[in-house]
């Protein structure tokens, strides 16, 4: 008999969903993580914003598991008494020219089920947010930021309180198929073996490395890997604006540097989109001039100086760039050939606001 009904690779907030969702469902869970705490990887490094789920493709994964996931997570915020404020977001128009991308963005919105969007002149955006400079925006009174830690924490008791296990400081070094199931390989500082009768990859950036482990996974399943970087600047020495969150119109392959005021007060801009080749995250300041351009088109009052260098994180993007953006991939034995198994990859934004869904969808994907 196996040791575990599933072994889930990855503490972020993704595999701790899905260890969630199998806990729910009755299952023996193992979750292991490399890092010697949870969130270590892209889970800690992002804006912790709750999107309201407009701007994903007809169709996608994407687009469903925003929606079914926001819808999830406000409830168990609130239930697990987790930080967080539905503030609501405005996607602003700075000039005319901007316009027919709100109004795609609101199309979609309506195809994706989205609830409480709204257009607003630029007269009744500034009533709202009096220092935005706006021709008109979107309202997205779904929209919301949230303590990502402490929903990662609010996972882990869970499947804890379900009789699972989150085992930290243990990479995952291999799997092969045994018994119908898996017999995975374990490092760190006491290397071991344990077996389960499911596997789940939910290892963000490491998912491919991951993946290359499996005996037998074919090669041509392992997507390629892109660094998708994306900065962020802090507001120093001004107070915080906006009480919502503020949003260009999308550039490709993102959704465009941002406006965010944390549940501390402090206010921050970004992510931008900076390509790189490999995982790094010092803030070049230099970066700061096309921030200062950026958020002045919709916040002309910014001072000069104000802007300072913060944190980054990086996007574990499928698609390089000048490719058109993608959707994460579930991949289950129908893609692989491998019972049993289920391996995410590219679980970039909206990834933390999709969290339970993609969880739920992992169960689903594994029969149980
Ligand atoms: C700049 C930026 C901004 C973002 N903003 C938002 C946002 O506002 N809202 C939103 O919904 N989403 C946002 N996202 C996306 C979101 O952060 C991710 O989709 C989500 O955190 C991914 O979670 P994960 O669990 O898949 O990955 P991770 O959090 O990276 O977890 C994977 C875990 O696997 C572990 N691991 C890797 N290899 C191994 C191994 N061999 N053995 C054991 N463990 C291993 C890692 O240490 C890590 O802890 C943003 C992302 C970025 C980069």
């Amino acid at each position: 008999m196996a040791d575990f009904d599933v072994a889930i690779i990855g503490a972020g907030a993704v595999g701790l969903a899905a260890g969630y969702a199998c806990a729910k469902r009755a299952l023996n869970v193992l979750v292991l993580e490399q890092a010697p705490h949870i969130g270590a990887g892209v889970s800690s490094r992002n804006s912790e914003v709750i999107h309201a789920g407009l701007h994903y493709a007809t169709g996608s994964l994407k687009a469903r598991l925003c929606v079914t996931g926001r819808r999830a997570l406000y409830p168990f915020l609130a239930d697990h008494n987790v930080a967080y404020a539905k503030s609501g977001k405005l996607i602003v128009a700075t000039q005319e020219s901007e316009i027919p991308a709100l109004e795609r963005l609101a199309r979609q919105g309506e195809i994706n089920g989205v609830e409480g969007v709204r257009w607003l002149s630029g007269e009744e955006a500034r009533a709202l947010e009096p220092q935005l400079n706006a021709v008109a925006a979107l309202l997205s009174e779904e929209s919301g930021v949230f303590d990502a830690h402490g929903y990662m924490a609010a996972l882990q008791g869970e499947i804890e309180a379900h009789g699972g296990a989150v085992v930290l400081s243990s990479p995952f070094e291999g799997a092969h198929a045994q018994d119908g199931g898996y017999a995975i390989q374990v490092g760190g500082e006491a290397p071991t073996q344990v077996s389960a009768v499911r596997l789940v990859i939910s290892a963000g950036l490491g998912a491919q490395d991951c993946a290359r482990k499996i005996e037998g996974f074919p090669a041509a399943r392992v997507p390629a890997l892109h660094f998708g970087k994306g900065n962020y600047f802090a507001l120093h020495g001004v107070k915080a604006p906006f009480a919502r969150l503020i949003y260009p119109p999308p550039i490709p392959g993102a959704l465009g540097t941002h406006y965010r005021r944390d549940l501390g007060g402090v206010a921050r801009f970004g992510p931008d989109l900076e390509w790189v080749d490999h995982e790094h995250y010092s803030v070049d300041p230099a970066r700061a001039a096309g921030f200062y351009e950026t958020v002045r088109r919709f916040w002309p009052a910014l001072p000069d100086g104000a802007l300072q260098p913060d944190y980054s994180g990086i996007r574990p993007k499928l698609h390089g760039p000048g490719e058109a953006q993608g959707d994460f991939v579930i991949d289950d034995a129908s893609a692989h050939g491998l019972a049993n198994l289920v391996c995410l990859f590219g679980i970039e934004s909206p990834g933390l606001t999709s969290s339970l869904a993609i969880g739920e969808e992992v169960a689903d994907r594994l029969g149980i």
